[in-house]
């Protein structure tokens, strides 16, 4: 039987580093990592994750400023929020969150988020340096995929990893960050063929296609390390793109929904606000 890989254990060891850096620094009297959110309009999954993100945040000690903008206000009016925020000394993160109401030009105004404090990596200059191999901060949900992988004390260089999904926030940036560990990458998506043979072949398998419970044991082969990104709703519950009963019993490892790959990418969105104020005292 495969092991199951906990992400709340590799969040909770995180978290104790972020409120000792914390602590240390009210201590000594400076400056507290503060992370600025912009909520634009009354999105429920926006709302919820502002939330969260929220709880974990002033759980550490750092602090979290929420910003609620009508969902009829203009461009600009966003823009001008952004521009404050870049300016602010005391802000280290700005996060946006999204979607945006489809009223919104979500591309105009994402990329006047300052790149030293864009936290969550949705700047075309973040994505850019990124994939330069300079990034200044590692966007949380892939960065989430190759910690839980690290923390398993897996040497990654030369495996053969399969990235299952090409999206820009999930897909694409979990193959480049598993390349710069030295895996030899397969991306694999709609139109891939053969595509058992492809995951099965794996020695890590990740899984961001949005497909609830679509991988089952015919995918994985049974030395593999599985990491299951995937969070879609069904029949009332959270659930991820493995079939997790049926591929436990027939891999290495296994990554449960919820509980894995979510449960650290909080955490390591409010990492990089630390990671920002240790790089520039602003
Ligand atoms: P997305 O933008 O919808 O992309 C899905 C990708 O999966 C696409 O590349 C698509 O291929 C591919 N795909 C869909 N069906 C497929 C199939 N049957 N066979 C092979 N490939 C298939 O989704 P996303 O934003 O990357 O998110 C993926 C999942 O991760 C979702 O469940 C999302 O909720 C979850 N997520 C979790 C976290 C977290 O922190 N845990 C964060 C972000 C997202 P094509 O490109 O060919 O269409």
């Amino acid at each position: 039987m495969g092991q199951i890989i906990n992400g709340k254990e590799v969040a909770f060891k995180l978290k104790e580093s972020i409120k000792e850096f914390v602590n240390e620094r009210r201590e000594k009297n400076l400056k507290i990592p503060k992370i600025a959110s912009i909520l634009v309009g009354n999105d429920g999954g926006s709302i919820y994750y502002m939330e969260a993100q929220e709880k974990v945040a002033t759980s550490l000690g750092v602090e979290f400023l929420k910003i609620k903008i009508n969902e009829d206000a203009s461009d600009e009016e966003v823009i001008k929020e952004i521009h404050k925020l870049n300016m602010d000394n005391n802000i280290q993160g700005i996060i946006l969150q999204l979607p945006l109401p489809s009223n919104f030009d979500e591309k105009k105004i994402i990329k006047e988020i300052s790149v030293e404090k864009d936290i969550d990596c949705l700047t075309f200059e973040s994505q850019g340096k990124l994939y330069m191999g300079e990034p200044n901060f590692l966007p949380c949900t892939p960065n989430s995929v190759v910690t839980l992988i690290k923390s398993l004390n897996v040497d990654i260089t030369g495996k053969n990893v399969v990235v299952l999904g090409r999206s820009n926030i999930v897909g694409k940036p979990v193959a480049q960050l598993l390349l710069n560990e030295n895996a030899t990458v397969t991306i694999c998506h709609s139109k891939t063929k053969n595509l058992k043979e492809v995951c099965k072949a794996a020695d890590i398998l990740v899984v961001a296609i949005g497909k609830p419970k679509f991988i089952d044991e015919s995918y994985v082969n049974s030395n593999a390390i599985v990491i299951d990104v995937g969070t879609s709703r069904f029949e009332g519950k959270i659930t991820g793109d493995v079939d997790f009963d049926k591929v436990i019993d027939n891999c290495s490892l296994l990554t449960p929904v919820p509980g894995g790959v979510g449960a650290l990418t909080t955490t390591l969105l409010i990492n990089n606000a630390c990671e920002a104020l240790k790089k520039h005292e602003y």
